[in-house]
């Protein structure tokens, strides 16, 4: 095993131990630009996040009010109880909102790649483009694995600031404070963790 690969086990393994642990999670984040170089060309547009799923055989899926949520990433982990049906996953409990049919067309796209990716149709571009990230996000982060909803706050912050470092989006519910918070902890991000990561 050469040293990056070494690396980047250790990272996953400090992160999946405690994924409320902000360093792990900056860390690992840092990490998934090695793993996936296709992030490193952000601020990512729409196409270019669609690439990153067309390459992992990701199937988006675009639906009129599937639920009162506008984004959904559902997985084929079925070691998890929450918000589990049919065998599919979604964050939380939002699984139980989505409509017979939808779970038809999800679970085909999952059982190819183990994800797929629901949005609410006719969203806004930037909203969409934001959507979309946060649920790449939940993905490439291995949200599935943390099934203690005590997490569940904590894997929603880490969605949007994954969502917010890929596309310059800020989540839309930031007030001007929020803002320059997330702006803050994205530079801190990138001189910490994202430029020695990216030297190796
Ligand atoms: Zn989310």
């Amino acid at each position: 095993m050469d040293r990056k690969t070494e690396l980047l086990l250790k990272c996953f393994q400090k992160y999946q131990d405690n994924p409320g642990d902000h360093e792990a999670f900056l860390n690992w984040l840092a990490c998934l630009f090695l793993i996936y170089p296709e992030l490193n060309k952000m601020p990512l547009s729409w196409q270019g996040l669609k690439k990153i799923c067309k390459k992992l055989k990701v199937k988006i899926i675009e639906e009129v009010g599937f639920s009162s949520f506008k984004g959904l990433c559902v997985s084929s982990n079925i070691n998890i109880s929450l918000g589990q049906k049919n065998n599919i996953l979604a964050e939380g409990d939002k699984a139980k909102l989505i409509s017979d049919s939808l779970w038809k067309s999800l679970s085909k796209s999952v059982k190819e790649s183990g994800y797929a990716i629901v949005l609410e149709k006719g969203l806004p571009r930037l909203y969409k483009v934001f959507t979309l990230a946060h649920e790449v996000g939940h993905m490439l982060l291995d949200h599935h694995l943390f099934s203690d909803s005590s997490f569940y706050n904590i894997k929603e912050f880490q969605a949007d600031f994954f969502a917010y470092v890929v596309t310059d989006i800020f989540p839309e519910y930031l007030d001007c404070q929020g803002k320059s918070v997330f702006s803050r902890l994205k530079e801190l991000w990138l001189q910490n963790f994202y430029l020695p990561i990216k030297k190796l």
